[in-house]
């Protein structure tokens, strides 16, 4: 059985503007990455100026939608860890750049 600690990590953040991000870490207990087909965007992202997470906490994936992926198995995450980053529109705030289809 997998323990939640096993899940992959957010290795780097660079979405400075998200109230879980601090010095480009995500310290969310766990992110979730949905958006829709070809477009892993990050669904746990929140514009907010205060800071909030938990600070000795690197996130981890709880879940991800984008069963295209190739590192999704039973919509969950599999890669080693993932790495958030700009989406490719502005009105796209933070995307899971380890996203890759076959
Ligand atoms: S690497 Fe793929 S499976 Fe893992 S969180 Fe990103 S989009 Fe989802």
């Amino acid at each position: 059985m997998t323990a939640l600690t096993d899940l992959p990590q957010v290795s780097e953040c660079s979405i400075d503007g998200c109230g879980y991000n601090h010095e480009h870490g995500c310290h969310a207990g766990a992110v979730t990455i949905a958006g829709g087909t070809g477009d892993a965007s990050c669904a746990t992202f929140i514009p907010l100026s205060a800071k909030g997470g938990l600070d000795k906490v690197v996130a981890h994936v709880g879940a991800c939608q984008r069963g295209e992926c190739v590192h999704n198995d039973h919509l969950e995450c599999g890669a080693p860890s993932i790495r958030v980053g700009a989406g490719a529109t502005a009105a796209d705030h933070a995307d899971c750049l380890t996203f890759a289809t076959a």
